[in-house]
């Protein structure tokens, strides 16, 4: 029977700020692409996307976008899908997601939507994420000190966007020093990066200069934690790895992206410092119908004003539209379960739902200052 309480009413209703995504696909992708994107770690694919639990999240709640009935068979589904347009399916799917503001990283992909195209095909707010690495490319490229150049335009790009965001995870991990390199150390590795041609920083040293770079701006700094592509040396992306970071940052917000399966030490890290959030996008997608478990643990140790939504969708506009779906469903049958075994009221359920929808990074990325 449906849930006709006002807290199903407040989750499928609430508008969500998704604080974490990327541009989806504007030319069709062919049946590999398609499902290789349903695949975040193998870089390699070869089997079934489908036959997994994102697979399975597609076909159950994505298919009646387009048209289908649910849990439709994978071939049905793929070629419904190819009879619109790229940009008919993200006007679908960004729309019927219910997200008011995105947060666009748009450090990765070069034919996905940027942010001003974003926010036309969803027909809502879209504000830019700046990848720190990227401005370190762009600041090898340019002439004179680096330093000075990374300075620069790091303050340039990010007078207009929300937030920066760091890939350390993918650059050799969190364990190790990550205090600030002094001036000659980056003046030195900066030569050395720039004579090997100064791109895809590795350099442990620049790395660390730019985080403390944006930590000194001042703007949240979102740092991918946990799962992702077999680049990313996931053992060494333990958020715990980063506690000297995070004792020696200032109150610099600092957005725990993923996590999975470090969430219940980022939660902690959220409950330990002022300045620490907790986000599980990405993960809610690949997990499906586990979502709501990994939900569940999101709600442990971490403060409920330190959680934020995000999907991390990139490429297909599903994953746009699915962060946001499985992420209502999830949390609806966790709070459900709080609510009706009476350890929570009704009304502290609603106020919940309303911080980790939007009012968390509607506070932490200032925009309210941009609504007005
Ligand atoms: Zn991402």
């Amino acid at each position: 029977m449906p849930d006709a309480s006002a807290l199903a009413r407040r989750i499928g209703e609430v508008a969500l700020i998704d604080q974490h995504v990327h541009g989806c696909w504007l030319q069709p992708p062919d049946r590999h692409r398609f499902e290789n994107a349903l695949n975040e770690a193998n870089t390699e694919l070869t089997d079934s996307g489908f036959d997994s639990q994102l697979g399975f999240a597609v076909r159950a709640h994505c298919a009646p976008i387009i048209g289908l009935a649910k849990h439709v068979d994978p071939h049905l589904y793929w070629e419904r899908r190819s009879e619109f347009s790229e940009s008919e399916l993200a006007e679908m799917f960004l729309r019927a997601a219910g997200v008011s503001d995105w947060l666009v990283d748009t450090g990765i992909g070069s034919d996905v939507a940027d942010v001003a195209k974003l926010s036309a095909l969803s027909a809502n707010r879209a504000y830019e994420v700046v990848r720190l690495e990227q401005v370190a490319e762009q600041a090898a490229q340019a002439p004179g000190d680096y330093a000075s150049a990374f300075g620069e335009i790091l303050h340039s790009r990010a007078a207009a966007a929300v937030a920066t965001k760091s890939i350390l995870a993918y650059r050799g991990g969190f364990d190790g020093d990550l205090s600030e390199p002094s001036a000659a150390q980056v003046c030195d590795a900066a030569g050395r990066w720039r004579d090997r041609g100064g791109t895809r920083l590795d350099d442990r040293i620049l790395l660390r200069f730019g985080l403390h770079e944006a930590l000194r701006l001042g703007k949240p700094l979102q740092l991918h934690v946990g799962f992702g592509d077999r680049d990313c040396d996931l053992h060494k992306t333990n958020p715990l790895y980063l506690l000297d970071l995070l004792r020696q940052s200032n109150d610099t917000p600092i957005v725990l992206l993923h996590c999975y399966p470090y969430e219940r030490e980022a939660g902690y890290l959220a409950q330990a410092f002022n300045n620490v959030y907790l986000d599980g996008g990405l993960s809610v997608n690949y997990l499906g119908a586990r979502g709501p478990a990994f939900i569940a643990r999101l709600l442990e140790m971490a403060p409920f004003r330190k959680i934020v939504y995000s999907s991390d969708g990139f490429g297909p506009a599903e994953l746009h539209f699915l962060g946001a779906q499985l992420w209502r469903n999830g949390i609806h049958r966790v709070l459900r379960g709080f609510v009706d075994n009476d350890d929570w009221s009704e009304a502290d359920a609603l106020r919940v739902v309303d911080l980790v929808a939007h009012e968390n990074s509607a506070r932490i990325y200032r925009l309210g200052d941009r609504w007005v």
